[in-house]
């Protein structure tokens, strides 16, 4: 952003009222600013809210990604088919342990995982010889080992296509992890999103639907992950150990009370915050259905309820994104172009020799499309504002 241009809106905004503030300051007076009873209670609304077994907090979406992939078993060398378009940190948890992604297209109007190319890629996987080539990364993947999951991603908040999906994992014996950090709240046919694999990872930093600062939650219905995961997110601990006592080798990915304090206020406050974000995308949709060039987010009839968490908004072909993008941050619009694709950043070409063309749709998307400032905070004058600007640059490019 140009420096002597303050922005007019904010990208994004977290709604934050007095009870949150107060909640966190009454746990400053008490001894237990970790692992105390605000982890129980916080734990306890997510798990009532989607429905689970149990919920386990941690310190990150991305620290609770990883130990789904620690669940599922995925090591060294494993095959885990995942999607290029998507915030880094769902392919990086399949890096961490030294697993290799297989990347799969995406649907050009959801840029969800495309569930027929994944169906595609499992079989092929399966078939062994030649056939494999073609889904792995020209290097980086010389011995591959075992087709171990799927890794799907609820893009901008709305749910991947899980009755297709969820059926080619259990058709495969593969294990399907939903990564669910941009999608709390959001219903496939009516189902709240989270549960759709074997476990879901919720995230709250503060662009999030809800957030505690940092933080994310993972559901699952799975009684042995979860025990799994809950002495991984704590150097290693099983039920029954003390303080010193380490049964497995484990992480520090603990979320602290102040941060679940902050959770349990937001999580009280759910439908009002999706709600307030709802009517802001909703006065988006209004005003851009009369904007020549710029499209708003399209949603499936699967989707029964969309959990906005960006609002991105895509530019007909021919138009330069780059060059409205910088105009519109000139004019005080702060935005963000979304996604670049995973497979393009630079330490992944390094790792595995991706080149662009390698997931068209993807690549198309991330040439398209724009993320304009989003909050349920904002105000119907912000809104018009923005539209007003972008209505401008395109005209003034046109
Ligand atoms: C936000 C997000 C995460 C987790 O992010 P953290 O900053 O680690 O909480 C993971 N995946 C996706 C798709 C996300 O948008």
């Amino acid at each position: 952003m140009s420096k002597n241009t303050p922005p007019l809106v904010p990208m994004s905004n977290p709604d934050i009222t007095e009870a949150e503030r107060d909640a966190v300051m009454e746990v400053l007076r008490t001894p237990h600013l970790s692992m105390g009873p605000q982890i129980d209670a916080f734990e306890k609304s997510i798990a009532v809210y989607v429905g689970a077994d149990h919920a386990i907090a941690v310190n990150s979406g991305t620290a609770g990604l990883h130990l789904c992939v620690r669940a599922a078993g995925i090591e060294t060398g494993d095959l885990v088919i995942t999607t290029p378009f998507s915030f880094v940190a769902s392919t990086n948890v399949i890096l961490f342990e030294k697993a290799i992604p297989v990347f799969v297209d995406v649907d050009p109007q959801t840029g969800n995982l495309n569930p027929e190319l994944v169906e595609q890629a499992v079989r092929d996987i399966e078939k062994g010889g030649s056939a494999v080539r073609k889904w792995l990364p020209r290097r980086g993947a010389e011995n591959p080992g075992k087709l171990k999951a799927i890794l799907a991603v609820d893009v901008f908040g709305q749910p991947a296509d899980y009755d297709r999906i969820k059926k080619t994992a259990d058709d495969h014996g593969l294990k399907l992890i939903e990564d669910s950090c941009e999608s709390l709240g959001a219903e496939y046919k009516s189902r709240k999103t989270g549960l759709f694999g074997d476990y879901g990872v919720f995230a709250f930093y503060p662009n999030k639907q809800i957030t505690t600062g940092e933080g994310g939650m993972i559901v699952t219905n799975d009684a042995n992950a979860a025990g799994f995961m809950r002495a991984m997110r704590s150097q290693g601990r099983a039920p029954g150990d003390n303080w010193l006592q380490h049964t497995i080798l484990g992480y520090n990915y603990r979320l602290d009370d102040m941060s679940a304090a902050l959770g349990c206020v937001q999580m009280s406050r759910i439908e009002e915050l999706l709600t307030k974000r709802q009517q802001v995308a909703d006065w988006y949709a209004e005003r851009l259905s009369e904007i020549q060039g710029a499209e708003a987010p399209s949603l499936t009839p699967e989707t029964t309820r969309v959990s906005w968490f960006v609002y991105v908004i895509r530019f007909n072909p021919g138009l330069d994104r780059d060059r409205i993008a910088a105009k519109l941050i000139e004019k005080g619009i702060p935005v963000r172009p979304y996604f670049l694709p995973i497979h393009l950043q630079p330490y992944i070409v390094d790792l595995f020799g991706f080149k662009a063309g390698d997931y068209p749709v993807t690549e198309d998307l991330g040439q398209c499309g724009l993320a304009l400032p989003f909050s349920g905070k904002m105000n119907e004058a912000q809104v018009d504002t923005v539209c007003q600007m972008l209505r401008e640059c395109l005209t003034s490019l046109g």
